[in-house]
């Protein structure tokens, strides 16, 4: 079902970046991962144990990370910015809604929701060819709630193969 939904998704989301390139002519370009990045996602999942589909209350009511945006928004005041999430592409208004109160309102961004977290790296790729630079924040782990940070470690690993400024879990979590 996954791969089958892929074959639109992914180049509707191609199109909005390339059309978003073109639109915002930039040479740097600032890539967001939400859930425990810049959203405090792992806690509610342990609080309120397995989410029960749908998660549209569950992702609305998300605490953010202020310190951690606040951090963003003055280092990068002017670059454009592509959030990139690995949730179902069901809770694209939702995640775009909470974006836009949590701190984004002002800023030029597009939004990219990824089936699995590998094809994060197809998006990473499009935007390498586009920018000079690539700033990407994402912790790119999981399983906080059973005590054992889990990594994706195959995404991780495939990172360091590429041109770009990547902050991990550790560098996130020092954000202060
Ligand atoms: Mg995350």
């Amino acid at each position: 079902m996954k791969a089958f939904l892929n074959v639109f998704v992914i180049p509707y989301f191609f199109k909005i970046l390339n059309d978003f390139k073109k639109q915002v002519p930039y040479h740097q370009i600032l890539v967001l991962d939400i859930d425990n990045t810049i959203a405090d996602t792992w806690p509610e999942i342990k609080y309120q144990g397995v989410i029960k589909s749908p998660r549209f209350s569950f992702f609305k009511k998300l605490r953010p990370f202020k310190k951690r945006i606040a951090f963003l928004i003055n280092r990068y005041p002017t670059t454009p910015i592509v959030f990139l999430s690995n949730r179902n592409v069901v809770y694209y208004n939702t995640t775009r809604n909470w974006l836009i109160q949590n701190g984004f309102s002002n800023r030029n961004f597009r939004l990219i929701l990824t089936l699995n977290v590998e094809d994060k790296l197809r998006y990473l790729k499009l935007l390498q060819n586009h920018y000079k630079k690539v700033i990407y924040f994402d912790d790119l782990s999981y399983n906080h709630e059973h005590g054992e940070v889990k990594y994706y470690q195959i995404v991780i690993d495939a990172l360091a193969e590429m041109e770009l400024e990547y902050w991990g879990l550790d560098q996130i979590q020092r954000i202060k």
